[in-house]
C-alpha cells in the first residue's frame, strides 16, 4: 500500500526517518511551516526557513525517493510578536507561489489572542487570493471552541470548506468539522490521547469521507511512521482496504491537489534516486559513503 503523510516536519528529522518512511510505503509528504520550539527574532530567520522548505528539504526528500511538498504560513504562536509578524506577512506571497507549495499553513489559533486572530484572517485572505488550500492548526487548549471558531472565520471570509483542512481533530471536534463540509485531519502521536487505536474507531464510526491521518512528526516525541502503522492496525481491525486507502492517501491528495501543485504522476512515474546529486553544492552523503543510485517504480509496489 502507498501512503501520503500530509503533515510532517522533516526539517527536524533524520535521513534514517526518510529511509524508513519510504520503505514503509510513504511516497509523498507535506511539510507545513511551523514553530521551531524557540521563537525567531528576525524576519530573515523566517525567510531562510521558508527557503529551506521549498529548496533544501525538498531535495533531501528526493534523495530517498519521497516527493516533498509544503505549506507556507505564519504559525499562530509567533503571530503574537506583532512587529515581526507584519514583516513575515510581507514574505509570504513570495514563497506561497513557489513550486511545490500546496497551501497556506499551518495557521489558526494557539491561545486565541487578538493578534492570532488578526494574522489568521490576513492569511485566509492571502490563500483566497492565490486560490490555495488552507491548513489549520487547531489549539490544544480549549480545542472545541477554537476549532469551531477557526471554521466560523473561514466562512466569514467566504472560503469554501472544501478548500480547508482542519488539523489535530479528536472525537469532540470531528462531527462538527465533517458536518460543515471541511476536511478533518487527525494527528497520531505515540502514547497520547489520539493514538492509533482510537483513530481506527473514528474511521469505523464516521467512514472515510474527508478524513485524513498524519504524524505531525517534529522535534518532539512523535513517530514519522504513524500513518503506515495506523493503516496496519486498521487492516488488522477489519477496516476495508478501500477506506484505509482513502484516509491514508487519497483524501490528502484530493484536498491538497486543489493547489494544482501535487499530482499522482509526481511519484507514480518511476522515481530515480541519485545520491551523487547536489543542492547548492551540498549532498546527503558523508565522507566515503557509497551513493545510492536506483529507480523506484511505485506502480509495481502498489
Ligand atoms: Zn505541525
Amino acid at each position: 500500500m502507498l501512503f501520503i503523510d500530509p503533515h510532517v516536519h522533516m526539517t527536524s528529522r533524520t535521513t534514517d526517518d526518510y529511509d524508513a518512511m519510504r520503505k514503509a510505503g510513504i511516497v509523498a509528504i507535506i511539510e507545513p511551516a511551523f514553530w521551531l520550539g524557540q521563537a525567531r527574532t528576525e524576519a530573515g530567520s523566517f525567510k531562510d526557513y521558508f527557503s529551506s522548505l521549498v529548496g533544501w528539504e525538498r531535495f533531501r526528500a528526493s534523495q530517498f525517493g519521497i516527493r516533498h511538498y509544503c505549506t507556507i504560513g505564519l504559525n499562530s504562536k509567533e503571530a503574537n510578536n506583532e512587529a515581526l509578524a507584519e514583516q513575515v506577512m510581507e514574505l509570504l506571497p513570495l514563497f506561497a507561489s513557489k513550486e511545490g507549495v500546496v497551501g497556506i499553513g499551518e495557521i489558526g489559533y494557539d491561545d486565541q489572542t487578538a493578534a492570532e486572530d488578526k494574522f489568521y484572517r490576513l492569511q485566509i485572505e492571502l490563500a483566497k487570493e492565490l486560490a490555495l488550500p488552507i491548513q489549520i492548526h487547531t489549539p490544544h487548549r480549549d480545542k472545541k471552541k477554537g476549532t469551531s471558531r477557526s471554521m466560523d472565520v473561514c466562512i466569514e471570509h467566504g472560503v469554501d470548506p472544501s478548500m480547508v483542512i482542519v488539523d489535530h481533530n479528536n472525537e469532540e471536534t470531528v462531527k462538527e468539522v465533517l458536518d460543515r463540509g471541511f476536511w478533518a485531519a487527525f494527528t497520531i502521536y505515540p502514547r497520547t490521547k489520539m493514538g492509533n487505536e482510537r483513530m481506527t474507531e473514528i474511521v469505523r464510526q464516521y467512514g472515510p469521507e474527508r478524513i485524513m491521518i498524519n504524524s505531525a512528526a517534529d522535534w518532539g516525541i512523535s513517530d514519522p511512521l504513524a500513518v503506515p502503522k495506523t493503516a496496519a492496525l486498521m487492516q488488522e481491525r477489519g477496516i476495508p482496504e478501500a477506506h484505509i486507502h482513502q484516509v491514508c492517501y487519497q483524501n490528502a491528495l484530493a484536498a491538497f491537489g486543489q493547489s494544482g501543485q501535487m499530482n499522482e504522476d509526481d511519484w507514480l512515474n518511476p522515481i530515480t534516486i541519485d545520491q551523487r546529486e547536489k543542492f547548492s553544492g551540498s549532498t546527503v552523503l558523508r565522507g566515503g559513503q557509497d551513493p545510492r543510485i536506483d529507480q523506484i517504480d511505485s506502480k509495481i509496489i502498489r
